[in-house]
């Protein structure tokens, strides 16, 4: 008999952070909820805390904790800050860490639970983005273990179990094409944040839902997947499949082509995160293929959803590109959904700040940080 794995739950307020904690309260002889750790919502992360049991809890926002802080009487040790949450995330007793928090914020956790050689269950695709090289030298140094709970992410290291990575020829990402997909290049001026924010298959955040609807999230996915698989830029593509069931597919040399299936739900890839290589049932997941009458799959229309293309030349120029990628567009998408933007001028500021981009291949991580700060003001400059 072994003990529950302990796990630190990073952005337990979001939807990957609260499905997580399903996947951890489904098996309690297999994982505990050791950590639930959120940015600022001190109300929800005490009311966690309480449902699981955490022995600690985390904001990272001080201002946040310090509120919670006045009338904090447990259970569980209250902890603020990033420094304390990256301190806690690499606590000796902590086996697992969900990176489920949303945005660049994702990398300094990511960071330390790398260095100190942690399980890393990963949701955030940002740190990949930004800083993939860096991350993954990290953790073949002190031997953490890297598995990604992007649904896509999944998919493929699921995929390539089943042959020998010398073999693949390429990775086939899947999207679903957004909330957008229908819409013209004329209405597509004109769309409100409500409307980007109906996403047809799965219910997510704000900040990823826009991103789905622009495909700058598949940009994203495109740059997350050349570093989790170490792949050549030629050997990744894209195809829209509107009903979310084929999570993504890995094409052999022989021409097999390996896909996952599943019903659209983020617990399995978080589950799989938790046990691999494992598989656990408790998961309400029934697949029924003749239920779904049909599975569609075109070519992404680049000329209305220039973003996606961006992730392509993120990952032909590298080094700090990713990261001017990931902060213009997290500016620009902020300012959208304040209403400041019209939706195609998101990812034609991205695109902008990416050209007046002076890339520093192999950078290290200040330089990573620079880059960072340098899109986020620079983006503002090219929507101005
Ligand atoms: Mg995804």
């Amino acid at each position: 008999v072994t003990s529950p794995k302990n796990v630190a739950v990073l952005g337990a307020t979001g939807s990957i952070g609260r499905a997580g904690l399903e996947v951890i309260a489904a098996h309690p002889d297999r994982f505990r909820a050791w950590a639930v750790v959120a940015q600022s919502r001190g109300t929800e992360i005490a009311s966690l805390a309480r449902a699981c049991g955490a022995l600690h809890v985390g904001l990272a926002d001080e201002v946040a904790h310090d509120a919670l802080a006045r009338e904090w009487r447990g259970p569980g040790k209250l902890h603020g800050g990033t420094d304390a949450i990256c301190a806690l995330v690499a606590h000796p007793e902590v086996d697992v860490v969900l990176v489920g928090v949303a945005g660049a914020a994702g990398l300094a956790p990511t960071l330390a639970a790398a260095r100190a050689g942690k399980r890393i269950a990963l949701a955030n695709k940002e740190s990949m983005v930004m800083a993939g090289p860096i991350v993954r030298a990290i953790c073949r140094a002190t031997g953490a273990e890297l598995i990604p709970v992007d649904s896509e992410h999944s998919a493929i290291f699921q995929a390539l179990q089943c042959g020998r990575r010398a073999d693949v020829k390429k990775v086939i990402l899947t999207a679903s094409g957004g909330a957008l997909k229908a819409k013209t290049q004329a209405e597509l001026e004109h769309v409100t944040p409500a409307d980007a924010l109906k996403h047809p298959t799965w219910s997510m955040g704000a900040k990823i839902t826009i991103d789905s609807a622009s495909l700058i999230n598949k940009a994203l996915e495109v740059v997350e997947a050349r570093w989790l698989f170490d792949l050549e830029p030629t050997a990744i593509d894209v195809v829209v499949h509107p009903q979310s069931i084929v999570h993504s597919m890995v094409e052999f040399q022989d021409g097999a082509v390996i896909a996952q299936m599943s019903r659209p739900d983020m617990k399995l890839p978080i589950q799989y995160a938790f046990s691999h290589p494992e598989r656990l049932g408790g998961l309400d997941v029934g697949f029924d293929l003749a239920a779904y009458r049909r599975l569609d799959f075109e070519a992404p229309d680049l000329a209305r959803f220039p973003g996606l293309g961006l992730g392509f030349e993120a990952i032909r120029a590298g080094g700090t590109m990713g990261a001017v990628l990931n902060a213009a567009n997290e500016v620009a998408v902020a300012r959208f959904l304040a209403g400041a933007l019209r939706f195609p001028r998101i990812a034609a500021g991205v695109e902008k700040t990416m050209a007046r981009h002076r890339t520093v291949r192999d950078p290290d991580l200040p330089q990573v940080l620079d880059a960072d700060a340098w899109a986020r003001e620079e983006v503002l400059r090219c929507l101005a």
